[in-house]
Order: structure tokens, then C-alpha cells, then sequence
């Protein structure tokens, strides 16, 4: 199979995915896309639409969407949604969403079509394992559920947010499960992946171990 230039970085919420896969992109000169954004504007616009994501007519409105990414940034037909998207109700919202194939299909068709020339750093669940299989490099990105919502405590309480640790902690367990225990697409380490466990690493370990191995794939 022709390995396609994407690093394709999988992991559980909240393990620093997207602040590793935009340092990643910086190193390399290349663009970043944050799957999981693309679910929960999808989320977004289902709500406001009033419409179930189990409605027969969910995928095909989703499909006539504008879900773009900017940056850091999300805009739903024009509108930034960069706010409105990060609320934990919306978290919980959007793992539920993401359980319906026909919406998948949806994103995942348009995450294909992003990243088919290459030069992506693409992050989510299945990147790995369904979006771009023959991803050049494919790691999947773990730490304990402890440091994941200790790290997510402190960013929210830095940006003046309240946070509590025992309630990040649970809405995180059940995101994880939800994620994992899905019939389509569940979040998994991808076949050819190598795990990269962040529980006692700096981001710029992080950073350091995945390039030298994007290096080594690059080489091989
Ligand atoms: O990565 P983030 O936490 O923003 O993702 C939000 C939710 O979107 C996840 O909990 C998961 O249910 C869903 N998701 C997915 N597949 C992806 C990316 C995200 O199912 N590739």
C-alpha cells in the first residue's frame, strides 16, 4: 500500500491530542485537522436544527453543511462556533452523535477528501484505523485517566473556568466508554500504530518521540 504523508494521531479525551498534533504540524510545515471539532460542530448544528441524529434525515442535512476549520477555529456555515462547541454538554453531545454511521460517513468522507493529498496532521478516534488507514505514520496517543483530567482541570482553571477534578474525571469515563464500546469505528489502536503513553511526559517529549518516529517511517 502507498503510505500516504498524514500523521494519524488516535487517542482517549483529553490526552493533549490536539496542543501535540498542532506543535507536530508546526515542526513539519504541514496542516492540522481536528477531527473531533468536525463531530461536535456536526452536534452543534444538529441541536439547533432540532434533529435527532438518529432521524433518517440527520446525515443528509449535515451534508449540506459548511463545517470548516481555521486554525484553531470552527465555523458552521460562516458562523464561528469555536465557543459554542467546547462546552461539556456539548462533549457529552457529540460522543452520542458519533455513534451513527450515517453520520460518520458523512465526515469521514470530507476528512478524506482534506487530507487525500497529504501534509496532515489529522487527530480523533479512528484516523488510524478507518479515516487514512495508509497513514505514513500512526500513533496512538494514551495516559492515565488521572493525568488526563488533572491536565484538563488545570488548562479550564488557567482560562478562568471553573473546573473540578471529580466531575472532569466522570464526564471523561463516560466519553471513554461511549467511545470505546461503539459498535462503528470504536476508538482503538490502529493496526501499525505505536503507542505513546503521556502519562510522565512534557508535551516536548511528546512532540520529540513522535517526529523521530514519523522520521524512522518516513526513512523506512
Ligand atoms: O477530540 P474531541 O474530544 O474534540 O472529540 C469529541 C468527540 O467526537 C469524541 O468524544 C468522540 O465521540 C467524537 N470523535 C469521533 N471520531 C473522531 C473524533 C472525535 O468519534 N475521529
Amino acid at each position: 500500500m502507498t503510505k500516504l504523508a498524514v500523521i494519524a494521531l488516535d487517542g482517549p479525551s483529553g490526552v493533549g491530542k490536539s496542543t501535540t498534533a498542532k506543535r507536530l504540524a508546526q515542526a513539519l510545515g504541514w496542516s492540522y485537522l481536528d477531527t473531533g471539532g468536525m463531530y461536535r460542530t456536526a452536534a452543534l448544528a444538529l441541536k439547533r436544527a432540532g434533529l435527532a441524529p438518529e432521524d433518517p434525515a440527520a446525515a443528509s442535512f449535515l451534508a449540506q453543511r459548511r463545517i470548516q476549520q481555521t486554525g484553531t477555529a470552527f465555523f458552521l456555515d460562516g458562523e464561528d462556533v469555536s465557543g459554542a462547541i467546547r462546552t461539556p454538554e456539548l462533549s457529552t453531545l457529540t460522543s452520542a452523535v458519533a455513534t451513527h454511521p450515517a453520520i460518520r460517513d458523512v465526515l469521514v468522507a470530507q476528512q478524506r477528501s482534506i487530507g487525500a493529498e497529504g501534509g496532515w496532521v489529522v487527530d480523533g478516534r479512528d484516523i488510524g484505523s478507518v479515516v487514512f488507514p495508509d497513514a505514513c505514520c500512526k500513533v496512538f496517543l494514551t495516559a492515565s485517566a488521572e493525568a488526563r483530567a488533572q491536565r484538563r482541570c488545570l488548562e479550564l482553571q488557567a482560562a478562568g473556568r471553573d473546573a473540578r477534578f471529580e466531575d472532569i474525571l466522570e464526564d471523561q469515563r463516560a466519553r471513554d466508554l461511549q467511545d470505546s464500546t461503539r459498535a462503528v469505528a470504536p476508538l482503538r489502536k490502529a493496526e501499525g500504530a505505536v503507542e505513546v503513553d503521556s502519562s510522565h511526559l512534557s508535551l516536548e517529549e511528546v512532540v520529540t518521540r513522535i517526529l523521530a518516529l514519523h522520521r524512522a517511517h518516513a526513512t523506512a
